[in-house]
């Protein structure tokens, strides 16, 4: 995993602003390393050199029902999605 690839690598688990809107961030301190999220969108996800999972740039290019998805799959609930208003669009 090399920095080129996070989204920001000043904030490698998020919050991210993706699309220019949705704001997505991983909770480091909840992230088990399960790599689920990765296994469902790899174009958001991967693990770093800790086992939590970071942001990469090609989230940009994801479909946001995919990263809705991999929030989903998460056991943990580590991901948090929110629109451009601030709402919650996972988890609830
Ligand atoms: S699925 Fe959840 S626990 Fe697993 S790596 Fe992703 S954020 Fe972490």
């Amino acid at each position: 995993m090399d920095n080129q690839q996070l989204k920001d690598p000043n904030n490698p688990s998020g919050p991210v602003q993706t699309k220019g809107k949705y704001k997505v961030w991983v909770d480091r301190n909840l992230c088990i390393g399960a790599a689920t999220c990765v296994a469902v969108s790899p174009k958001s996800f991967q693990l770093d050199n800790e086992a939590k999972a970071v942001i990469v740039r090609t989230i940009d290019e994801e479909e946001l029902e995919n990263i809705i998805e991999a929030a989903k799959a998460c056991p943990v609930a580590a991901i948090f999605i929110e629109d451009e208003k601030g709402n919650r669009i996972f988890p609830k």
